[in-house]
């Protein structure tokens, strides 16, 4: 797993400042009573985890700060220097702040030893406690335990985690089972297995065995209002959640009423007349159903539990076309807006990624323009910004020589960690061998004892124990593996003479650019699109990539001319207009963006050069001149009235590789 400690900046390993301030002390209180001692001390650093439903038992940080605490002091010359927790974050999953910063931070050196009460802080599946001790190892600390020795590296060390790590699961998997079965139980008597109650509804007889849902009375209001509103139409989601606020309606928890939090209610089971316990048609979310490799449902079959009424059933009907209708699924997702965050305005705020419905352009916005009383600030589209910071940092790369790049320490780090444990998966499988070996030389002897017959026992298990984690530590090889050819990937394309950011993915580029720190400014404050419709010929050459030609030559003139004299009848030549300088005129207005009246007067009057403009177009003359002029010479691109404002792009390199 790589780690980048917390994107937005300094970690954050802490949870709610309550804990924060008091464990903080208590743990580390040791530390300068050892250095006023003047003892040689040795670096310690505490990692806790507790999970949501750990955290309202008995067993939360504070236990887990004074065990850790009590054992510190029992050791001679250990220091406490820090303490890193996870709050709410479960045992299996593999992104954990905390964990992530407390990895940054012993590579940073100094911290010699990570403690944590129990192992079963570290995960609650064999598989998560490896890869954690690994991962802690890797940056070169040693993981110790409060309640159980581990002991010294080696092959004693190896046997104790396994069964510890084993006994974890064990206790994981039936407090799993214990739970879910009976949570099956209840759904299939009607109950309510557990959770939150939908929105509209309250616990009847929490806590026991026969609570059952019942309609809360004010919520309901709510749930009757929103399908009113929904039904009616004519609103977004922002403006029902508006709504909502300005007549004082707060969320179940007391918060003011937002677009998603909105989304996330409407979709509920309220608004379907039933709930689902274990759906089998998601893979992730409330009431989920996890599915075992044989697709089935591993803790048993969904139930589905009816709800009492709160809306008639034509009228659930009648919202969920409504809401459908409300919330067509987004066109471009948000993860494409690759610069989102980085770009600011005049008024300071970051501008976000936003897509235009109204003529499907890719835009950024100022998260301000939506304020209350909007920033003004400008949007910009999306391509010619990504563009204009690509081609920025090509140029930027393609400056430094290939070998003194930056590569961030990113891309390198799978790499090491690879190296790292190829060499521990190698020294396992000399310890499996070993073990395979003895036993060999055990089986062939004649005289077959006791003492022979327990040490082979012995043997067998220690045996059962490698193949095991060499499994867990071939699994986690392979995934190692396929970052770091990913990581190679992106070295190459970084690496190469010419630089081409834009073959990178979407998720390689913003790490890219998070990396090296990507800044857009907007230069000019006042800059300001050009009011009114947009000039049709310019949209022309804009849909069809056609450049804007070069002027016409004498020759190429007369056959424009014979051209025209062919479309049209005489009237068309008997203006007082220079046909030949309007064509100019049009061809430089094109090229320079500028207004019709700022038009110079050599070229006509701008108003008949337009007119005249929009006949040619309209008649696919226009067309044909320009691909008759195109032919024999380059043009240049069209220059768009929707161009946006200057912009300065800074990165972190610019410093270093200017001065
Ligand atoms: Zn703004």
């Amino acid at each position: 797993m790589l780690y980048m400690g917390d994107p937005s900046g300094a970690p954050t390993p802490w949870g709610p400042a309550s804990l924060r301030g008091t464990d903080m002390q208590q743990v580390t209180a040791t530390r300068a009573d050892d250095k006023s001692r003047g003892v040689q001390t040795v670096d310690v650093a505490a990692y806790m985890r507790v999970s949501t439903t750990e955290q309202r038992g008995k067993y939360g940080i504070p236990v887990q700060a004074q065990a850790i605490r009590a054992f510190v002091e029992q050791q001679d010359a250990w220091c406490l220097v820090q303490s890193w927790e996870d709050i709410g974050e479960s045992g299996s999953t593999h992104f954990r702040p905390g964990l992530e910063a407390l990895l940054a931070d012993i590579s940073l050196g100094g911290v010699k030893h990570v403690l944590v009460h129990r192992l079963d802080r570290l995960g609650r599946t064999e598989a998560a406690i490896w890869r954690c001790i690994w991962q802690i190892e890797d940056v070169g600390a040693q993981v110790e335990c409060c309640t159980e020795p581990l002991g010294e590296p080696g092959v004693e060390r190896w046997l104790t985690v396994d069964r510890l790590a084993q006994s974890v699961e064990a206790d994981y998997r039936r407090i799993v089972a214990r739970t879910q079965s009976g949570r099956q139980l209840k759904a299939v008597n009607g109950g309510w297995p557990g959770g939150p109650a939908p929105y509209g509804y309250r616990i009847r007889g929490k806590g026991t065995f026969g609570s059952t849902l019942e309609v809360d009375p004010a919520e309901a209001g709510v749930v009757k209002l929103l399908a009113d509103l929904v039904i009616d139409g004519g609103r977004t989601l922002v403006g029902i959640a508006k709504e909502l606020n300005s007549r004082g309606i707060l969320t179940r928890s007391g918060k003011p009423w937002t677009g998603t939090n909105l989304h996330r209610r409407l979709r509920g089971a309220t608004f379907l007349g039933e709930a689902v316990f274990r759906r089998t048609d998601r893979q992730w979310g409330g009431h989920r159903t996890r599915l075992g490799s044989d697709g089935r449902p591993l803790h048993g079959e969904s139930v589905v539990i009816p709800l009492p009424p709160i809306l008639p059933a034509h009228r659930i009907r009648s919202f969920q076309e409504a809401l459908a209708a409300l919330t067509r699924p987004r066109k471009n997702p948000i993860g494409e807006y690759l610069l989102s965050g980085l770009i600011h305005g005049h008024c300071g705020r970051p501008y976000i990624g936003c897509f235009r419905s109204k003529d499907g352009l890719r835009t950024y916005r100022c998260s301000g323009w939506n304020a209350d009383v909007s920033c003004g600030c400008v949007f910009l589209p999306a391509d010619l910004v990504e563009e204009e910071v690509a081609s920025h940092l090509n140029a930027l790369l393609a400056s430094i020589p290939p070998n003194s790049r930056p590569m961030m320490p990113l891309f390198s780090l799978a790499h090491t960690q690879l190296i790292q444990h190829l060499e521990r998966v190698r020294s396992l499988e000399r310890l499996a061998a070993r073990c395979a070996e003895e036993l060999d030389t055990l089986r062939v002897k004649t005289q077959q004892d006791r003492v022979i017959a327990a040490a082979m026992r012995q043997l067998e298990s220690e045996q059962k124990a490698f193949d095991r984690i060499l499994a867990y530590a071939r699994d986690w090889l392979s995934e190692l593996h396929n970052l770091s050819s990913k990581d190679a990937r992106t070295t190459a394309v970084l690496e190469a003479a010419a630089p081409d950011i834009r073959s990178l993915s979407s998720s390689e580029q913003r790490r890219l650019f998070e990396s090296v720190k990507v800044r857009v400014d907007i230069v000019d404050p006042t800059f300001r699109y050009r009011e009114g419709t947009r000039c049709w010929t310019t949209r022309w050459h804009q849909r069809k990539g056609t450049s804007v030609p070069a002027d016409p030559t004498d020759s190429q003139w007369s056959r424009i001319e014979e051209l025209l004299r062919c479309r049209y009848p005489a009237h068309h030549f008997r203006s007082p207009l220079d046909l030949r300088a309007a064509f100019l005129g049009m061809l430089h207005r094109l090229r320079s963006g500028i207004l019709w009246r700022d038009l110079p007067e050599c070229f006509g009057d701008p108003e008949k050069v337009r007119c005249r403009q929009r006949t040619w177009l309209a008649d696919g003359v226009w067309a044909e001149i320009v691909t008759l002029l195109n032919e024999e010479g380059e043009g240049t691109p069209v220059l768009s009235d929707e161009a946006g404002p200057a912009l300065a792009i800074s990165t972190g390199l610019d410093v270093e590789v200017l001065r």
